[in-house]
């Protein structure tokens, strides 16, 4: 018998019929729900990071609310996510343990 493997996103883990678009790579997949993070990403970071020293102190100071920008939009992701398995019933232990913190740390930043 043969079962046919359901594709998810390697990001944020959900399945081809929980997201909209899920686009393949080499072994890997992306949902248009990720790839919006990404964009936010990419839209807050005009310089890679090796180019911060070569930044104006004017457009290193306008940088800082993009690039917080982009950090709240991955926060809210994990939030999304962690809510998500608190519904279904997921402990604090269990989702610290797969952040690899304890569960008092997961809980005070996630509850
Ligand atoms: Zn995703």
């Amino acid at each position: 018998m043969v079962f046919k493997r359901r594709l998810r996103c390697s990001f944020c883990s959900r399945s081809e019929s929980e997201v909209q678009k899920l686009i393949a790579g080499p072994k890997v997949h992306i949902c248009d729900a990720c790839v919006g993070v990404c964009n936010k990403i990419l839209e807050a970071t005009p310089v890679g990071p090796g180019d911060w020293t070569k930044l104006t102190d004017a457009h290193l100071l306008a940088a800082l609310k993009p690039a917080e920008a982009s950090l709240d939009a991955v926060r809210s992701v994990l939030q999304a996510q962690i809510d998500t398995l608190r519904k279904r019933g997921i402990s604090w232990s269990q989702i610290g343990d797969a952040l690899g913190v304890s569960r008092q740390a997961v809980w005070e930043r996630f509850s």
